[in-house]
């Protein structure tokens, strides 16, 4: 979304006179938890007409502090989104994803609030979405799929490469996956680096980096995804998986082939294909 953005709402907070807005703001999260805690999210719903501002929010010439405060107050998961979203877990349901850890925090996690725009509707439909620097989010079918294959534990080191918009991150982290998670466009993981902690995701760990290195200073990992189409198999990751581990990753150029690699030993892999899928590719080096 183009900044200034073109609706006039984020107007209320800066014709209103942003700092006295911002002081009440503040006044109101120190109370909120309290005794004022009934007003809060009567207040909250007065500043959810902000929330398809909310992926703007990093750029803005705000402190960080008080960026914070507004990011909390503009945090909007109404009764209407979470009835979209357990609509959206049936349909994959329906589509074959059978694991109830998937899709229980898919039914948690705000899809909506990681889009670039409030197309409410379409967040919580089965398809791809535009997030930004030419980058998509992936359908959320196929979050569940990939995630699936994952086969991973409460607790467990998961290193996923694309952050994007974080949203197969936050799925990770509200499964318990103790999660590192590397983006190549700064852009990007600027903006996961806001989101992720103020939707209370702040144990994933985040990385500006080319996931083709990985991270091997944090290595061994359970398990490694990929959301990027890798033309070839990474060859670095191999060596970051823990034995009897496994790797999910998109290979091919235009169409990829879902593959699943699990390590047998050192030297030892075995590979098995899960159909055709389409993923924007995997690139090398850092964009800043
Ligand atoms: N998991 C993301 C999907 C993002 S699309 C989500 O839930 O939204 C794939 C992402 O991979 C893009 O953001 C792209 O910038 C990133 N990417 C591509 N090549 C990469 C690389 N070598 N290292 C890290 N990220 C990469």
């Amino acid at each position: 979304m183009p900044y200034p953005p073109p609706q006039p709402k984020l107007g209320v907070v800066f014709n209103y006179g942003v700092f006295p807005t911002l002081l009440a703001l503040s006044t109101l999260s120190r109370f909120a938890g309290s005794q004022a805690a009934g007003a809060a999210p009567i207040f909250r719903n007065r500043f959810a007409c902000l929330s398809p501002y909310l992926p703007n929010l990093p750029s803005l010439p705000i402190p960080p502090f008080q960026k914070k405060i507004i990011f909390a107050f503009m945090i909007n998961d109404t009764f209407r989104h979470k009835g979209l979203r357990s609509r959206l877990v049936d349909e994959l349901r329906g589509k074959g994803v059978g694991s109830e850890a998937v899709l229980r925090a898919i039914n948690v996690v705000p899809r909506h609030l990681f889009l670039d725009s409030s197309f409410v509707k379409l967040a919580y439909k089965d398809i791809a979405f535009p997030i930004g620097a030419g980058q998509t989010i992936s359908q959320p079918s196929t979050v569940a799929r990939q995630t699936q294959l994952l086969e991973v534990l409460p607790g467990q080191k998961v290193l996923e490469v694309g952050t994007g918009s974080g949203y197969q991150a936050a799925v990770l982290g509200e499964m318990g996956i103790d999660l590192y998670s590397i983006e190549r466009q700064a852009e990007l993981y600027k903006k996961c680096c806001q989101m992720l902690p103020s939707l209370g995701y702040s144990k994933i760990h985040l990385f500006l980096g080319d996931g083709y290195e990985g991270l091997p200073d944090m290595a061994p990992f359970d398990a490694i995804l990929v959301t990027a189409g890798a033309e070839e198999i990474p060859a670095k990751l191999l060596l970051q998986i823990k034995i009897g581990g496994v790797m999910v990753v998109p290979i091919g150029s235009k169409v990829q082939m879902m593959t699943r690699i699990r390590r047998l030993s050192e030297e030892e892999f075995e590979q098995e294909e899960f159909g055709e899928c389409a993923f924007v590719p995997m690139l090398n080096g850092i964009n800043q």
